[in-house]
Protein backbone atom coordinates (compact mmCIF):
# COMPACT_ATOMS: atom_id res chain seq x y z
CA UNK A 1 0.00 0.00 0.00
CA UNK A 2 1.58 3.35 -1.10
CA UNK A 3 1.71 5.93 1.83
CA UNK A 4 1.24 9.22 0.58
CA UNK A 5 3.78 11.91 0.66
CA UNK A 6 2.90 14.02 3.40
CA UNK A 7 1.94 11.07 5.41
CA UNK A 8 5.67 10.17 5.04
CA UNK A 9 7.13 13.43 5.85
CA UNK A 10 5.12 13.80 9.10
CA UNK A 11 6.34 10.14 10.16
CA UNK A 12 9.46 10.97 9.53
CA UNK A 13 9.81 14.04 11.29
CA UNK A 14 7.57 12.46 14.09
CA UNK A 15 11.03 9.85 14.15
CA UNK A 16 13.02 12.79 14.06
CA UNK A 17 11.36 14.39 16.77
CA UNK A 18 11.59 10.91 18.94
CA UNK A 19 15.81 11.05 18.29
CA UNK A 20 16.42 14.80 19.30
CA UNK A 21 13.83 14.06 22.43
CA UNK A 22 15.78 11.00 23.80
CA UNK A 23 19.31 13.27 22.69
CA UNK A 24 18.02 15.76 25.12
CA UNK A 25 17.40 14.00 28.14
CA UNK A 26 20.84 11.68 27.71
CA UNK A 27 22.72 14.68 27.39
CA UNK A 28 20.96 17.23 29.88
CA UNK A 29 21.37 14.41 32.45
CA UNK A 30 24.93 13.82 31.91
CA UNK A 31 25.39 17.66 32.23
CA UNK A 32 26.35 18.73 35.06
CA UNK A 33 24.10 21.88 36.71
CA UNK A 34 26.92 24.20 38.75
CA UNK A 35 23.83 27.43 39.74
CA UNK A 36 24.98 30.65 38.86
CA UNK A 37 28.62 28.95 38.13
CA UNK A 38 30.61 27.87 35.11
CA UNK A 39 31.31 24.26 34.92
CA UNK A 40 34.58 23.33 36.07
CA UNK A 41 37.26 22.73 32.40
CA UNK A 42 37.18 18.63 33.16
CA UNK A 43 36.56 16.42 36.37
CA UNK A 44 39.69 14.72 36.75
CA UNK A 45 37.75 11.67 38.38
CA UNK A 46 36.30 11.01 35.08
CA UNK A 47 39.97 10.05 34.06
CA UNK A 48 41.14 6.51 34.64
CA UNK A 49 42.56 6.48 38.51
CA UNK A 50 45.36 4.35 39.56
CA UNK A 51 47.59 3.89 42.32
CA UNK A 52 49.32 6.94 43.56
CA UNK A 53 52.73 7.09 42.62
CA UNK A 54 55.93 6.50 44.59
CA UNK A 55 56.65 3.96 46.99
CA UNK A 56 53.82 1.60 48.38
CA UNK A 57 53.25 -0.95 50.71
CA UNK A 58 51.50 -4.38 50.18
CA UNK A 59 49.88 -6.44 52.71
CA UNK A 60 52.21 -9.44 54.24
CA UNK A 61 52.04 -11.38 57.09
CA UNK A 62 53.17 -9.17 58.71
CA UNK A 63 50.01 -6.97 59.07
CA UNK A 64 48.08 -10.02 60.85
CA UNK A 65 46.52 -8.74 63.71
CA UNK A 66 48.95 -10.25 66.28
CA UNK A 67 51.52 -10.21 63.94
CA UNK A 68 54.69 -10.68 66.21
CA UNK A 69 56.92 -8.11 63.87
CA UNK A 70 54.18 -5.94 63.00
CA UNK A 71 54.69 -3.77 59.29
CA UNK A 72 52.03 -1.08 61.31
CA UNK A 73 53.33 2.25 62.24
CA UNK A 74 52.38 3.86 64.94
CA UNK A 75 48.40 5.24 63.34
CA UNK A 76 45.14 4.31 64.09
CA UNK A 77 41.59 4.71 62.69
CA UNK A 78 40.10 7.37 64.46
CA UNK A 79 36.31 7.95 65.18
CA UNK A 80 34.20 10.70 67.63
CA UNK A 81 31.12 8.67 68.18
CA UNK A 82 28.04 8.78 70.31
CA UNK A 83 26.49 5.19 71.75
CA UNK A 84 23.40 6.14 69.67
CA UNK A 85 25.80 5.99 66.55
CA UNK A 86 26.45 2.37 66.51
CA UNK A 87 24.31 1.13 64.08
CA UNK A 88 26.27 3.60 61.18
CA UNK A 89 29.75 3.69 62.75
CA UNK A 90 29.20 0.11 61.99
CA UNK A 91 28.18 0.22 58.68
CA UNK A 92 31.06 2.51 58.02
CA UNK A 93 33.54 -0.25 59.70
CA UNK A 94 32.15 -2.56 57.37
CA UNK A 95 32.77 -0.92 54.34
CA UNK A 96 36.83 0.61 55.52
CA UNK A 97 37.29 -3.07 57.25
CA UNK A 98 36.45 -4.77 53.53
CA UNK A 99 37.88 -2.33 50.94
CA UNK A 100 41.06 -1.97 53.26
CA UNK A 101 41.68 -2.43 57.02
CA UNK A 102 41.59 -6.77 56.83
CA UNK A 103 44.84 -6.55 54.74
CA UNK A 104 46.18 -4.18 57.16
CA UNK A 105 45.01 -4.34 60.75
CA UNK A 106 44.93 -0.75 61.91
CA UNK A 107 43.97 -0.20 65.35
CA UNK A 108 40.46 1.26 65.59
CA UNK A 109 40.21 3.93 68.77
CA UNK A 110 36.92 5.24 69.72
CA UNK A 111 36.35 8.43 71.49
CA UNK A 112 33.00 9.98 73.61
CA UNK A 113 32.45 12.45 76.07
CA UNK A 114 30.72 9.61 77.75
CA UNK A 115 31.33 6.29 78.07
CA UNK A 116 30.91 3.36 75.36
CA UNK A 117 28.37 1.14 76.59
CA UNK A 118 29.11 -2.97 76.68
CA UNK A 119 26.98 -3.31 73.25
CA UNK A 120 28.70 -0.29 71.37
CA UNK A 121 32.19 -2.31 72.31
CA UNK A 122 30.42 -5.68 71.41
CA UNK A 123 29.27 -4.69 68.26
CA UNK A 124 31.77 -2.39 66.36
CA UNK A 125 34.70 -4.82 67.85
CA UNK A 126 33.14 -7.77 66.24
CA UNK A 127 33.31 -5.67 62.96
CA UNK A 128 37.50 -6.13 62.52
CA UNK A 129 40.20 -8.17 63.28
CA UNK A 130 42.11 -5.36 64.63
CA UNK A 131 42.48 -4.11 67.94
CA UNK A 132 39.56 -1.41 69.19
CA UNK A 133 40.49 1.11 71.82
CA UNK A 134 37.60 3.03 73.67
CA UNK A 135 38.38 6.53 75.25
CA UNK A 136 36.79 8.54 77.31
CA UNK A 137 37.47 12.47 76.22
CA UNK A 138 38.25 14.32 79.94
CA UNK A 139 35.90 16.80 80.64
CA UNK A 140 38.58 19.41 80.17
CA UNK A 141 38.80 18.55 76.84
CA UNK A 142 35.01 18.55 76.06
CA UNK A 143 33.58 21.82 78.23
CA UNK A 144 32.78 24.55 77.35
CA UNK A 145 36.17 26.99 78.25
CA UNK A 146 35.93 29.36 81.41
CA UNK A 147 35.96 32.50 79.23
CA UNK A 148 33.01 31.83 76.92
CA UNK A 149 29.98 33.75 78.51
CA UNK A 150 27.17 31.66 77.74
CA UNK A 151 24.57 34.46 77.63
CA UNK A 152 26.67 36.03 74.80
CA UNK A 153 26.30 32.24 73.50
CA UNK A 154 22.67 32.01 73.16
CA UNK A 155 22.13 35.73 71.65
CA UNK A 156 24.98 35.14 68.93
CA UNK A 157 22.98 31.52 68.88
CA UNK A 158 19.90 33.21 68.06
CA UNK A 159 21.81 35.54 64.73
CA UNK A 160 22.52 32.43 63.64
CA UNK A 161 19.79 30.37 63.55
CA UNK A 162 18.13 33.99 62.01
CA UNK A 163 20.54 33.39 59.17
CA UNK A 164 19.70 29.64 58.74
CA UNK A 165 22.97 28.35 59.76
CA UNK A 166 23.13 24.61 60.48
CA UNK A 167 23.53 23.03 63.94
CA UNK A 168 23.24 27.20 65.03
CA UNK A 169 22.57 26.62 69.17
CA UNK A 170 23.19 23.01 69.54
CA UNK A 171 26.35 23.01 71.93
CA UNK A 172 27.56 19.82 71.46
CA UNK A 173 28.02 20.38 68.14
CA UNK A 174 30.41 23.73 68.92
CA UNK A 175 32.00 21.32 71.37
CA UNK A 176 32.74 18.44 68.92
CA UNK A 177 34.01 21.11 66.17
CA UNK A 178 36.66 22.65 68.52
CA UNK A 179 37.26 19.09 70.09
CA UNK A 180 38.26 18.44 66.09
CA UNK A 181 40.01 21.54 65.38
CA UNK A 182 42.83 21.28 68.03
CA UNK A 183 42.05 18.57 71.10
CA UNK A 184 41.41 15.62 69.62
CA UNK A 185 45.22 14.67 69.00
CA UNK A 186 46.35 15.82 72.96
CA UNK A 187 44.16 12.80 74.75
CA UNK A 188 46.66 10.94 76.23
CA UNK A 189 45.72 7.53 73.69
CA UNK A 190 46.94 9.38 70.47
CA UNK A 191 50.13 10.04 72.46
CA UNK A 192 52.67 7.33 70.55
CA UNK A 193 50.47 7.90 67.61
CA UNK A 194 51.85 9.75 64.54
CA UNK A 195 49.12 8.82 61.98
CA UNK A 196 45.53 8.89 61.88
CA UNK A 197 42.55 8.20 59.50
CA UNK A 198 39.65 9.93 60.90
CA UNK A 199 36.35 8.05 59.89
CA UNK A 200 32.42 8.90 60.47
CA UNK A 201 29.28 7.00 61.16
CA UNK A 202 27.08 6.57 57.87
CA UNK A 203 29.92 7.26 55.62
CA UNK A 204 30.83 4.21 52.46
CA UNK A 205 34.14 3.39 51.13
CA UNK A 206 33.90 1.69 47.15
CA UNK A 207 37.45 1.31 46.02
CA UNK A 208 39.77 -1.85 46.77
CA UNK A 209 43.05 0.23 48.38
CA UNK A 210 45.70 -2.63 48.41
CA UNK A 211 48.62 -0.50 49.97
CA UNK A 212 49.15 1.13 53.32
CA UNK A 213 47.90 4.43 53.22
CA UNK A 214 49.60 5.23 56.34
CA UNK A 215 53.10 4.29 55.35
CA UNK A 216 52.37 6.03 52.04
CA UNK A 217 51.89 9.33 54.17
CA UNK A 218 54.77 8.16 55.43
CA UNK A 219 57.29 7.36 52.86
CA UNK A 220 55.74 10.26 50.75
CA UNK A 221 56.40 13.14 53.26
CA UNK A 222 52.44 13.50 52.85
CA UNK A 223 51.06 15.61 56.06
CA UNK A 224 47.78 15.72 54.82
CA UNK A 225 45.07 13.12 52.69
CA UNK A 226 41.27 14.65 51.63
CA UNK A 227 39.05 13.66 49.20
CA UNK A 228 36.48 16.29 48.98
CA UNK A 229 36.84 19.83 48.76
CA UNK A 230 33.75 22.15 49.51
CA UNK A 231 32.54 25.34 50.13
CA UNK A 232 30.98 26.38 53.72
CA UNK A 233 28.35 28.31 54.64
CA UNK A 234 29.99 31.94 55.34
CA UNK A 235 27.94 32.60 58.02
CA UNK A 236 29.47 30.25 59.63
CA UNK A 237 32.82 31.56 59.84
CA UNK A 238 32.59 35.78 59.67
CA UNK A 239 35.52 36.66 61.76
CA UNK A 240 37.65 33.22 61.25
CA UNK A 241 39.53 35.15 58.54
CA UNK A 242 39.78 38.31 60.47
CA UNK A 243 40.89 36.44 63.14
CA UNK A 244 43.39 34.51 61.15
CA UNK A 245 44.70 37.61 59.57
CA UNK A 246 45.40 39.19 63.19
CA UNK A 247 47.21 35.71 64.01
CA UNK A 248 49.51 36.62 60.83
CA UNK A 249 50.17 40.05 61.72
CA UNK A 250 51.71 38.60 64.95
CA UNK A 251 53.23 35.97 63.79
CA UNK A 252 54.33 36.40 60.13
CA UNK A 253 57.01 34.45 59.39
CA UNK A 254 54.79 31.39 60.31
CA UNK A 255 53.44 31.22 56.54
CA UNK A 256 55.37 28.79 54.59
CA UNK A 257 56.63 29.63 51.26
CA UNK A 258 55.19 27.40 49.56
CA UNK A 259 51.54 27.68 50.68
CA UNK A 260 47.72 27.49 49.33
CA UNK A 261 46.89 31.10 50.23
CA UNK A 262 45.25 31.85 46.76
CA UNK A 263 42.78 28.80 47.12
CA UNK A 264 42.34 30.28 50.29
CA UNK A 265 41.65 33.62 49.28
CA UNK A 266 40.08 33.21 45.67
CA UNK A 267 37.22 35.40 45.31
CA UNK A 268 36.63 35.21 41.34
CA UNK A 269 35.02 31.34 41.64
CA UNK A 270 32.51 32.67 44.49
CA UNK A 271 32.91 36.31 45.46
CA UNK A 272 29.67 36.37 47.25
CA UNK A 273 31.25 33.76 49.80
CA UNK A 274 34.51 35.77 49.57
CA UNK A 275 33.17 38.53 50.50
CA UNK A 276 30.62 36.93 53.62
CA UNK A 277 33.64 35.02 55.02
CA UNK A 278 35.90 38.90 54.94
CA UNK A 279 38.33 37.29 52.15
CA UNK A 280 38.24 34.31 52.30
CA UNK A 281 37.20 31.79 49.51
CA UNK A 282 35.80 29.31 52.64
CA UNK A 283 36.90 26.28 50.46
CA UNK A 284 37.98 23.89 52.56
CA UNK A 285 39.11 20.25 52.79
CA UNK A 286 35.50 18.50 53.99
CA UNK A 287 36.78 16.85 57.46
CA UNK A 288 35.20 14.05 57.81
CA UNK A 289 37.55 12.57 55.79
CA UNK A 290 40.87 12.97 56.75
CA UNK A 291 44.47 11.31 56.83
CA UNK A 292 46.83 13.16 58.78
CA UNK A 293 50.24 13.47 60.01
CA UNK A 294 50.09 14.49 64.15
CA UNK A 295 53.08 16.49 64.15
CA UNK A 296 51.48 19.08 62.08
CA UNK A 297 48.78 19.62 64.76
CA UNK A 298 51.22 19.10 67.19
CA UNK A 299 53.27 21.91 65.72
CA UNK A 300 54.47 25.29 67.62
CA UNK A 301 52.79 27.23 64.69
CA UNK A 302 49.26 24.88 64.95
CA UNK A 303 49.06 25.52 68.84
CA UNK A 304 49.56 28.93 68.55
CA UNK A 305 47.18 29.50 65.80
CA UNK A 306 44.34 27.16 67.84
CA UNK A 307 45.15 28.79 71.15
CA UNK A 308 44.47 32.15 68.92
CA UNK A 309 41.43 31.18 67.61
CA UNK A 310 40.02 29.65 70.83
CA UNK A 311 40.39 32.61 73.04
CA UNK A 312 38.52 34.74 70.16
CA UNK A 313 35.18 32.49 71.16
CA UNK A 314 34.00 31.77 67.68
CA UNK A 315 33.84 28.07 67.91
CA UNK A 316 31.12 29.43 70.29
CA UNK A 317 29.76 32.85 69.32
CA UNK A 318 29.84 31.74 65.32
CA UNK A 319 29.78 27.94 64.40
CA UNK A 320 33.70 27.52 62.89
CA UNK A 321 33.76 23.79 61.76
CA UNK A 322 37.00 22.29 62.31
CA UNK A 323 36.92 21.77 58.50
CA UNK A 324 37.65 25.55 57.46
CA UNK A 325 39.75 25.93 60.85
CA UNK A 326 42.01 22.64 60.17
CA UNK A 327 42.42 23.93 56.11
CA UNK A 328 43.08 27.46 56.64
CA UNK A 329 46.17 26.52 58.89
CA UNK A 330 46.98 23.70 56.24
CA UNK A 331 46.63 26.31 53.24
CA UNK A 332 48.80 28.81 55.36
CA UNK A 333 51.53 26.86 57.41
CA UNK A 334 52.13 23.89 55.10
CA UNK A 335 53.93 23.36 52.09
CA UNK A 336 51.35 22.35 49.51
CA UNK A 337 53.30 19.42 47.94
CA UNK A 338 52.82 17.76 51.56
CA UNK A 339 48.65 17.65 51.24
CA UNK A 340 47.47 14.84 48.73
CA UNK A 341 44.15 14.26 47.09
CA UNK A 342 43.32 10.75 48.08
CA UNK A 343 41.41 10.59 44.49
CA UNK A 344 41.69 6.88 43.94
CA UNK A 345 39.47 6.12 47.94
CA UNK A 346 36.40 6.04 46.55
CA UNK A 347 34.21 7.80 49.47
CA UNK A 348 30.69 8.89 50.49
CA UNK A 349 29.68 11.39 53.42
CA UNK A 350 25.48 12.22 52.41
CA UNK A 351 25.36 14.12 50.21
CA UNK A 352 28.73 14.09 48.72
CA UNK A 353 30.95 11.28 46.92
CA UNK A 354 34.79 10.98 45.60
CA UNK A 355 33.84 8.08 42.87
CA UNK A 356 37.46 7.44 40.74
CA UNK A 357 36.98 5.79 37.23
CA UNK A 358 38.57 2.34 38.52
CA UNK A 359 38.38 -0.80 38.04
CA UNK A 360 39.05 -1.33 42.04
CA UNK A 361 35.21 0.78 42.69
CA UNK A 362 31.67 -0.86 43.43
CA UNK A 363 28.73 0.63 44.41
CA UNK A 364 29.16 4.44 43.42
CA UNK A 365 28.66 6.43 40.24
CA UNK A 366 31.61 7.51 38.58
CA UNK A 367 32.64 11.33 38.57
CA UNK A 368 28.96 12.05 40.82
CA UNK A 369 29.86 14.41 43.17
CA UNK A 370 26.42 13.97 44.98
CA UNK A 371 23.25 12.49 44.53
CA UNK A 372 21.23 15.49 46.16
CA UNK A 373 20.14 18.39 44.42
CA UNK A 374 21.77 19.55 41.85
CA UNK A 375 22.37 23.49 43.24
CA UNK A 376 24.55 21.27 45.51
CA UNK A 377 27.37 20.97 42.49
CA UNK A 378 27.67 24.54 43.20
CA UNK A 379 29.57 23.50 46.54
CA UNK A 380 32.46 21.76 44.74
CA UNK A 381 36.23 23.68 45.40
CA UNK A 382 38.36 21.06 43.90
CA UNK A 383 38.26 23.42 40.23
CA UNK A 384 40.13 26.01 42.93
CA UNK A 385 42.23 23.27 44.41
CA UNK A 386 43.36 22.06 41.31
CA UNK A 387 43.62 25.13 39.80
CA UNK A 388 46.04 26.81 42.39
CA UNK A 389 47.61 23.69 43.24
CA UNK A 390 46.83 20.69 41.13
CA UNK A 391 46.05 17.70 41.67
CA UNK A 392 48.80 17.04 44.98
P1 LIG B 1 28.19 16.64 60.26
O1 LIG B 1 29.01 15.61 59.54
O2 LIG B 1 28.84 17.99 60.25
O3 LIG B 1 26.77 16.69 59.83
O4 LIG B 1 28.18 16.25 61.82
P2 LIG B 1 28.05 14.85 62.53
O5 LIG B 1 26.79 14.80 63.31
O6 LIG B 1 28.32 13.71 61.58
O7 LIG B 1 29.23 14.91 63.59
C1 LIG B 1 30.58 14.88 63.21
C2 LIG B 1 31.33 13.80 63.99
O8 LIG B 1 31.28 14.06 65.38
C3 LIG B 1 30.75 12.40 63.83
O9 LIG B 1 31.83 11.49 63.94
C4 LIG B 1 29.82 12.25 65.03
O10 LIG B 1 29.72 10.90 65.40
C5 LIG B 1 30.59 13.05 66.08
N1 LIG B 1 29.75 13.76 67.05
C6 LIG B 1 28.96 14.85 66.84
N2 LIG B 1 28.43 15.29 67.99
C7 LIG B 1 28.87 14.46 68.96
C8 LIG B 1 28.66 14.39 70.39
O11 LIG B 1 27.98 15.20 70.99
N3 LIG B 1 29.30 13.37 71.05
C9 LIG B 1 30.08 12.45 70.41
N4 LIG B 1 30.64 11.50 71.15
N5 LIG B 1 30.31 12.49 69.10
C10 LIG B 1 29.71 13.48 68.38
MN1 LIG C 1 28.95 13.59 59.60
Amino acid sequence: MAIARPVRALGLAAILMWFFFIYQIFHSSSRKTYGDLPPHERDPNIDPTGEPEGLLVRTSDAYAPNAQKSARINATLLALVRNEDLKTMVESMIDLERTWNHKFNYPWTFFNEVPFTEEFKRRTSAATNAECRYELIPAEHWDVPEWIDMNLYKESAQILKDQEVKYAGMLSYNKMCRWNSGLFYKHPAMKDMQYYWRVEPEVHFFCDVDYDVFRYMQDNNKTYGFTINLYDSPQSIPSLWPETLKFLADHPDYEHANNAKAWLTDNLRRPDHNKKAKGYSTCHFWSNFEIADLSFWRSKTYEDYFNHLDRSGGFFYERWGDAPVHSVALGLFEDVSRIHWFRDIGYQHIPFFNCPNSPKCKGCVTGRLTDGEPFLYKEDCRPNWFKYVGMG
